[in-house]
């Protein structure tokens, strides 16, 4: 099976591969497919802007042999106390150039006053493919936390450093790459497409 993925990010295709672990799987960017597209994300839900990153793909790619796979994911970080913000706005909050740090920090700001249980909030992820005959999956996936009192940890990226996870007694980016894939809500979400596909027979 060949997946083209639907993002220009070398490092999201490198964790997808580590997800999915199966040499049998040959998955590409976008851009090694030669393909380059970025529409307007304005669905209101993870789900529907899995669905348009891959729409937008599938359409620049018509003649897809049956072993191909237009694949994409969205995600983000919906804390309760702020009504599932900032949710489908995560990768935008603040501006795509303030820091992580800054966001952290802001959002740790925000909920002054909100204690214990209070404080819940997931990473969640819609995973979404289109098969060469134009039918459409899409599998979700969740990890549930707590916000963090103070930023903590370097591993991992973005909002890591303040989903503090009460399994690990630690946030998001002080375990491992491999406890997280094995985990996270990416991780759910491809792995629920990857059985969906297999049983399409793919
Ligand atoms: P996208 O799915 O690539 O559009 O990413 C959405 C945004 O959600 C990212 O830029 C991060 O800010 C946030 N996000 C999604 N998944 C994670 C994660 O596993 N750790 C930390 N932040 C995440």
């Amino acid at each position: 099976m060949k997946i083209i993925f639907a993002t220009g990010n070398e490092n999201k295709v490198k964790e997808i591969r580590k997800i999915l672990d199966d040499p049998g799987i040959d998955i590409l960017t976008m851009k090694e497919a030669g393909c380059v597209c970025d529409p307007d994300e304005n669905g209101t839900t993870f789900g529907e802007n899995a669905l348009i990153k891959c729409r937008a793909l599938a359409a620049l790619l018509p003649d897809r042999s049956a072993d191909t796979v237009i694949m994409s994911d969205d995600s983000g970080l919906c804390i309760d106390a702020l009504g599932g913000e900032p949710g489908i706005h995560s990768a935008r909050f603040m501006g795509h150039e303030t820091s992580y740090d800054i966001k952290n920090r802001e959002l740790i700001r925000r909920l002054e006053g909100v204690e214990g249980g209070q404080r819940s909030a997931r990473f969640e992820c819609a995973a979404a493919a289109i098969l060469s005959d134009g039918s459409e999956l899409l599998c979700t996936g969740k990890m549930e936390g707590l916000i963090a009192m103070e930023p903590s940890g370097a591993n991992g990226f973005g909002y890591d450093p303040i989903l503090y996870l009460p399994q690990y007694g630690c946030t998001s980016a002080e375990i491992s790459e491999e406890e997280k894939n094995a985990i996270s809500h990416r991780g759910a979400a491809l792995r629920g497409l990857r059985e969906l596909l297999r049983e399409k027979g793919l």
